[in-house]
């Protein structure tokens, strides 16, 4: 615009400039053929009467000036003199306009341009009393002639006149853009600048509210769905069809254990697993897809759905959940359904098995007795089992049931359970003990009597012959503590932290020989977990362990 305004300046100048030339050139030229002609014709009276006092002798006394030509021409148009050529030589000049004038009329002129000298000849002829024509010539310089004249101060002038303007043309055309050059944009002062752009402005500052308010709205309900998204526990990714991530919450990139990841990045830079890529490829090709991955600290569940914009899949909606624990709980329900059916078909196999042998005659006598306690003591370890399943299902049933808010008194309770076990200790050869003080808590009695026979029980069992079984009761603020430890085999470290598995036994072999079920450990945990409480182990292999159990005494609802 700049640019604009300034050549404009200075093209309306140079033509201003070159116009006033032309024409004031014009007007010099048209008063000096009228001052040429008018002193041609003064020449020519002047010399005219001179000429009729003193008749020719006038020109041999004369003193014509350069500028002037005079010549006498007789009524024939013979030349008689001239003042710049020899008569003699010269042409008729009965056909010059200003003579065939001078003849009819008495004075005649006429002008003539010359090529030649690149002038204007301006003639006057008088006619003398005896007939005579007094001729006058004068030379006026033509147009071209004179405006060549003045063609080197024109062109200086016109230079002055450009370096002039141009100085005038860039301050000017810099005054002007000014004021649209300093319009703020994001606040425009319709005062402050030109009253034409008032309209253009106006619009403009009415558009930035639009914009303002339109970028307010976008960004608090960005603000608000990543509110929404940040407080998941799922992760959510929006990815384009490229599979950049458009947004990312940070459920997602915790589930997917990504360290460091910005937005815009591509998608498997948050998992780059084989089942990850296929899912969302799959997903890509239009239809939803679900895959499971293991990461280092679980398994994760992942469901893409395309986004669809007629026909075309505009992008990917990935949803990822946790499922390490319902994996888990599955596993487990697996592995219970598949233990239970195991652990009561082998007691069941032998029973049928021996009482088929003994139905078809084929025991000897004298082995019936031992048939029949093989038939009792399978059908002892069938009960334990499905006494065992049913506590362990009443367990779970009960978890989500109301409690029971029994006052129980763990010294008198372990009393009872010791009681309980006094035979099949001394049948073991393990002495037992209990020490400690009366502590009573609100819970359930039924499970707190399961929890502590299935400890001492086992600390029986696992016991060597002459160990010892200590069961000692603790009062802590607000907590009770039950210790029961034994002397027996100890378990090894790497067993630890699988024995409260459910149907988890230690050594097969070694637990053939030592009835058990594998589900009273399980028992154990959820009647504590029931009472808010926690149980820990300490053993070693060949020594003895240790079970602590913690309760609150005031039991949580
Ligand atoms: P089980 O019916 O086999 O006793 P539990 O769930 O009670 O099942 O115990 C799981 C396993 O933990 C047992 O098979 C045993 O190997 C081990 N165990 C439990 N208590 C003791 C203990 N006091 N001493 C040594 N091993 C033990």
């Amino acid at each position: 615009m700049t640019k604009k305004i300034f050549f404009g300046i200075i093209t309306i100048c140079l033509l201003s400039v070159a116009a006033v030339i032309i024409i004031v050139t014009a007007i010099l030229y048209g008063s000096s053929a009228e001052t040429a002609a008018a002193q041609a014709r003064t020449d020519a009276r002047l010399i005219a009467s001179a000429v009729e006092k003193e008749g020719a002798a006038y020109f041999d006394t004369a003193d014509i000036s350069d500028d002037i030509r005079v010549t006498l021409i007789d009524s024939s148009g013979r030349v008689l003199f001239d003042s710049e050529e020899d008569a003699a030589s010269m042409e008729n000049h009965s056909d010059r306009s200003e003579v065939r004038e001078a003849l009819k009329n008495g004075e005649g002129s006429s002008s003539r341009y010359s090529r030649t000298i690149m002038k204007k000849t301006v003639n006057h002829a008088v006619r003398l009393s005896d007939g005579n024509i007094i001729r006058v010539s004068g030379a006026h310089t033509s147009l071209t002639a004179q405006l060549l004249k003045v063609l080197t101060p024109m062109l200086l002038t016109l230079a002055l006149v450009v370096l002039f303007s141009a100085l005038a043309a860039s301050r000017v055309s810099r005054n002007i853009v000014k004021p649209i050059n300093d319009i703020d944009l994001a606040h425009p002062h319709i005062k402050k600048s030109y009253s034409e752009l008032a309209p253009l402005l106006e619009k403009l500052r009415s558009q930035n509210i639009k914009v303002t308010r339109q970028m307010d709205e976008i960004h608090s309900s960005r603000e608000q769905f990543a509110l929404m998204t940040e407080s998941m526990t799922e992760g959510l990714i929006i990815a384009d069809p490229k599979l950049n991530v458009l947004t990312c919450n940070s459920g997602a990139k915790r589930l997917l254990g990504a360290g460091s990841f910005t937005e815009g990045q591509s998608v498997y830079a948050l998992n780059n697993s084989e089942t990850f890529r296929r899912c969302l490829l799959n997903a890509l090709g239009g239809r939803r897809s679900e895959c499971i991955l293991r990461t280092g600290d679980g398994q994760r569940e992942v469901i893409a759905s395309p986004a669809n914009s007629i026909d075309t899949v505009c992008g990917l909606v990935v949803f990822i959940m946790d499922v390490t624990e319902k994996q888990e709980l599955e596993t487990m329900r697996r592995e219970f359904t598949s233990n239970v059916s195991h652990e009561l078909k082998t007691p069941l196999t032998t029973i049928y098995g021996t009482a088929d042998m003994l139905a078809n005659g084929m025991v000897k006598q004298e082995d019936v007795a031992q048939f029949g306690e093989n038939i009792r003591s399978e059908s002892e370890r069938l009960i334990n089992l499905i006494n065992d399943i049913v506590s362990l299902s009443k367990l779970d049933e009960e978890d989500a049931a109301p409690r029971p808010n029994e006052s129980v008194e763990l010294y008198a309770l372990a009393e009872e359970v010791l009681g309980r076990l006094k035979l099949s200790a001394e049948e073991k050869g393990v002495t037992t003990s209990l020490s400690g003080e009366r502590v009573s808590l609100t819970g359930s009695r039924t499970i707190l009597s399961e929890v502590l026979y299935n400890l001492c029980d086992n600390a029986i069992k696992y016991n060597v012959s002459g160990g010892k079984l200590e069961v000692k009761i603790a009062h802590i603020p607000q907590r009770a503590i039950i210790t029961v430890s034994d002397t027996g085999m100890g378990i090894p470290k790497e067993h630890i932290g699988r024995i409260f598995e459910r149907f988890y036994r230690v050594d097969k072999s070694r637990s053939r020989r030592i009835k058990g079920t594998g589900l009273g450990l399980s028992i154990v945990k959820h009647g504590v977990m029931y009472h808010n409480g926690t149980v820990r182990v300490e053993s070693e292999a060949g020594r003895g362990t240790v079970f602590t159990v913690e309760l609150p005494i005031e039991k949580k609802q």
